[in-house]
């Protein structure tokens, strides 16, 4: 298997530290508002890279962390910290604030089928792991102590854009910014480990008692402490958005490779961002699509599965409708061919399983995949071997194309009335009355998908 790696810019063999385990770690989600479709992006190519690993014999332990304290609403030390931020807006306490939005993580999660990790990490359930870490890194001599913050010292610490390959100049114009918010910090670049609850955050309502001070972490040492704690002080994958890659991510390595002396991370995956209609997603544009949204504009959730696979993660992927009522045809075509199937065979064609796993064990290619599993579809194999190729395959994609397919023939008489009523309905012109139907058919949880000739039925999922 081949991966690219953000620290080489390269694709790498695979060859995890402990074979056949590989240990990887997510960056997962500040749980302060509503889980979006580029967040969505970003974790379906980490359960796809899951199930490929699993396909291809390793077992993986995945752990995720969830950030509830300490993220400020700059990546780096300025701003404030988006949890508290989101309460005070919703009259809310911090953990519910969190327990709210962690849900509603979970919930878009499953409706696209990403499977939860093995472990899943809060920030604050780990304080005292943080803590443990900022103690090493100060008995090492790589912190200083201002009134407001203990901070990574980052002139001590060599190769320190080692994954940006940024100049440390850039670096330091990049965080200027910060200057201003401690003017006792030694270098812009410096960032915080552990924020005293003074000054801008006296009133910061998650506070602990540390051996320094009180206070709360900063937002970059729970994902070394918590990856380290589950995986080990060196482990195999750490996956994370492109914008991870200047600031939280080069810190993690820093401050990680700092404490152990070890080799933090084998393999950096990182993931492209997802647009909509070519602008950056963003509520003042009012493009900030939950995938529930869909759900309610009739998309079966699925469908953006199967879009988000037609770009390879590394790609910008530039969301729009008519792309999404594309991937919906293709996977309601998908549903409908595997429903005709009447049988399963025991085993699948060897070499369509071999080309399609193998090209997603080039650095993830979803897209030649994809074309792989509907020319297989195409080719003169038997329906039944199809049937067992193309499960094989779903065990990867993950795209529920069995369920789904049992359930197109699955449509009681009653229900099939309805739908030829709305036909003859529409043969008359009579759409009024057809989409009173319509409605009816969805709220029963029916899906009607017009083709030019004819209506198909979905059970929704
Ligand atoms: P956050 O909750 O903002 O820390 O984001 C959680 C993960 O989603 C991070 O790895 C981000 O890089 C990623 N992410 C955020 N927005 C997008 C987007 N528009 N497209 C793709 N990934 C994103
Ligand atoms: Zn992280």
């Amino acid at each position: 298997m081949k991966l690219y790696n953000t620290l080489s810019r390269s694709i790498e063999e695979f060859e995890p530290l402990d074979p056949p385990n590989v240990g990887l770690y997510a960056c997962g989600p500040t749980v302060y508002d509503y889980t979006h479709i580029g967040h969505l992006r970003k974790y379906i190519n980490d359960d796809l890279l899951v199930r490929t690993l699993a396909a291809n014999r390793y077992k993986v332990r995945h752990v995720m962390n969830i950030t509830d304290v300490g993220h400020l609403t700059s990546d780096a030390d300025a701003g404030e910290d988006k949890l508290e931020k989101g309460a005070a807006k919703l009259g809310k306490s911090v953990l519910e604030v969190a327990k709210y939005f962690e849900d509603d993580f979970w919930k878009s999660l499953a409706l696209v089928n990403v499977e939860k990790p093995d472990v899943t990490a809060r920030a604050t359930e780990h304080i005292d792991d943080q803590i443990a870490l900022i103690e090493t890194l100060i008995d090492k001599g790589y912190t200083y102590k201002t009134r407001q913050a203990i901070y990574f010292d980052i002139s001590k610490f060599p190769n320190y854009t080692k994954l940006s390959r940024q100049k440390l100049s850039e670096k330091m114009a990049g965080a200027r910014g910060d200057v201003v918010v401690d003017a006792r910090k030694r270098n812009p670049a410096d960032f915080a480990l552990w924020f005293f609850t003074v000054d801008r955050f006296a009133n910061h309502t998650l506070r602990w008692k540390s051996p320094f001070g009180e206070g709360f972490p900063g937002w970059h040492i729970e994902c070394s402490a918590m990856s380290m704690k589950y995986l080990g002080l060196s482990f195999d994958i750490h996956t994370g958005g492109t914008d991870h890659i200047p600031v939280h991510h080069t810190n993690e390595i820093a401050q990680s490779e700092a404490a152990t002396g070890a080799p933090f991370v084998k393999y950096w995956v990182h993931h492209a961002f997802l647009t909509v209609e070519d602008e950056k997603m963003a509520k003042s544009k009012g493009n900030f699509y939950r995938i529930s949204e869909l759900v309610e504009k009739g998309y079966n959730p699925l469908a953006f599965r199967y879009l988000t696979f037609q770009t390879h993660y590394r790609s910008e992927m530039n969301f729009t409708f008519e792309s999404l009522a594309g991937a919906k045809l293709a996977l309601n075509r998908l549903y409908e061919r595997a429903s005709y199937f009447k049988e399963v065979h025991k085993h699948a064609d060897i070499e369509f399983e071999r080309d399609f796993l193998d090209s997603l064990s080039q650095d993830l290619n979803t897209p030649r995949a994809l074309s792989i599993m509907w020319g297989m579809l195409g080719s003169n194999l038997s329906d039944s071997v199809k049937a067992s190729t193309l499960y094989k395959m779903d065990e990867v994609l993950g795209l529920k194309i069995k369920e789904n397919a049992v359930l197109l023939h699955d449509i009681p008489e009653s229900v099939m009335k309805l739908v030829h009523d709305r036909e003859e309905l529409r043969k008359q012109k009579q759409f009024t009355r057809a989409d009173h139907l319509r409605s009816k058919l969805e709220k029963m949880g029916y899906i009607l998908d017009d083709e030019k000739d004819r209506t198909r039925v979905l059970r929704k999922i």
